[in-house]
């Protein structure tokens, strides 16, 4: 029985989910189209197999394909980004930190990391974080000028902190990281330094960012951002942390990896190795390039003034919108995106004063530059009616359903990889 007859409930939720990944265009930083072959391997029967250990060291018989599959999802990664070590077992991103963490610190101990409100990660350190509830955070953030990362006040403040971990990576910093510097700083004061790589990695893997690998001691990321695999973690490290790293991923952290993902992973390491994956990164980072160029023409101020990856901080409140309304209404015309502090932020979390725009799933279904100008002037028109206070809310409304008419007629000349047809 198909699952429209077994299950017409669910059946209709994912209908409904592919149109909406196609008629609308996303552009959060984080999200990504992943390939109908990553796809494929994602639903396939791997999913039926538990393999509690590592290749050869299992605690269940029958791993004869699943030691296959993750010993190249492995060699794969190694090739990629020229890493020693390499687990691929983590579930996601913040459980390849937790990881990091039960390997590598006590509780009690300090860890230093960038905060949330200067575009780090809630596992790097935040309050509300076991990061930052079972270990005693520092944090770093931005300059609130500039919306750059001041490394002479992290270096500082490193050498007064002198913690046990340092943690570099961003989920909302659109400039380049030099991760050069941060291993300095790190190992100056004694500390083990983690980049972490979530956003960037396919960035990373194409060679438009420069590699953290040669430089820190950990690397980790998740694997369904920048570099198009499924939704998973992996961590890469130098042979002295590799035994603490496995023994923390199992048996500290998890139980049975995900073999499905496993193997769209191998499958996303495959494409993200080829001279059309770095084409694809390249015009990632020109995509953002250039629409940031476009907003800044229509008076959007850009933190740090503009972008060196691929997401862009935009202050809505320079066009006289608040964060959440302007992600609100844009939403409501086909846009798909998330509001966001900026840096020198004096607003609440909760209601920012900027969005967060991300270029690398449109950059999957194949716009480019004309559609990046198209997509700042509809942004334009959208900030215009909504700031407006002659504009009334039936008239803000039907600005929003004409552009998102329009929209949908431009996601139709360009189908999403992966998407059923609509
Ligand atoms: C997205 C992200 C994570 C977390 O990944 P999940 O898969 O959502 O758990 C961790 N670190 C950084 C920097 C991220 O951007």
């Amino acid at each position: 029985m198909s699952l429209r007859d077994a299950d017409p409930e669910v059946a209709d939720i994912l209908i409904a989910e592919n149109r909406r990944q196609h008629a609308k265009i996303r552009l959060i930083a984080s999200e990504n189209y992943v390939s109908q072959n990553v796809l494929e391997a994602t639903g396939s029967v791997l999913t039926n197999k538990y393999s509690e250990g590592y290749a050869g060291r299992r605690y269940y018989e029958g791993q004869q394909q699943i030691d296959r599959i993750e010993t190249l999802a492995i060699d794969r990664t190694k090739d990629l980004f020229g890493a020693e070590h390499v687990n691929v077992q983590p579930y996601s991103g913040s459980p390849a930190n937790q990881a990091v963490y039960v390997a590598l610190a006590r509780p009690g101990d300090r860890i230093m990391g960038m905060s949330l409100a200067g575009g780090g990660h809630l596992t790097h350190g935040a309050g509300v974080s076991i990061s930052g509830l079972h270990y005693d955070a520092v944090q770093y953030g931005v300059d609130a000028e500039s919306g750059y990362l001041d490394y002479e006040a992290i270096e500082k403040l490193a050498v007064e902190a002198r913690p046990k971990l340092l943690w570099c990576g961003t989920t909302a910093y659109p400039r380049t990281l030099d991760f050069e510097r941060f291993a300095a700083i790190g190992h100056k004061v004694g500390a083990i330094v983690v980049a972490d790589m979530a956003h960037i990695s396919g960035l990373v893997a194409a060679g438009v960012h420069p590699s953290p690998v040669p430089h820190v001691d950990i690397v980790t990321s998740t694997t369904h951002k920048t570099l198009r695999g499924p939704r998973g973690g992996m961590i890469m490290c130098r042979q002295q942390y590799a035994e603490a790293i496995d023994k923390a991923v199992f048996p500290g952290l998890q139980g049975g990896p995900h073999n499905h993902t496993t193997a769209a992973l191998a499958v996303a390491l495959k494409e993200a190795s080829t001279a059309e994956f770095k084409v694809y990164a390249q015009a990632i980072v020109d995509n953002a390039r250039v629409l940031g160029e476009a907003l800044a023409g229509y008076g959007f101020r850009l933190a740090s003034g503009g972008t060196d990856n691929h997401l862009l901080l935009v202050d809505s409140t320079s066009r006289g919108v608040v964060g959440h309304n302007m992600a609100r209404s844009l939403d409501a015309a086909g846009i798909v995106c998330n509001y966001n502090l900026v840096p020198g932020d004096t607003r609440p979390a909760m209601r920012p004063s900027g969005i967060r725009l991300g270029t690398a799933a449109v950059t999957s279904r194949g716009f480019g530059a004309p559609e990046m100008k198209q997509l700042a002037a509809w942004i334009d028109r959208v900030a215009s009616a909504r700031a407006d206070e002659d504009t009334d809310k039936d008239a803000r409304i039907r600005v929003n359903r004409d552009i998102a008419a329009e929209v949908r007629a431009l996601c139709d000349r360009y189908p999403a990889p992966g998407l059923a047809p609509v």
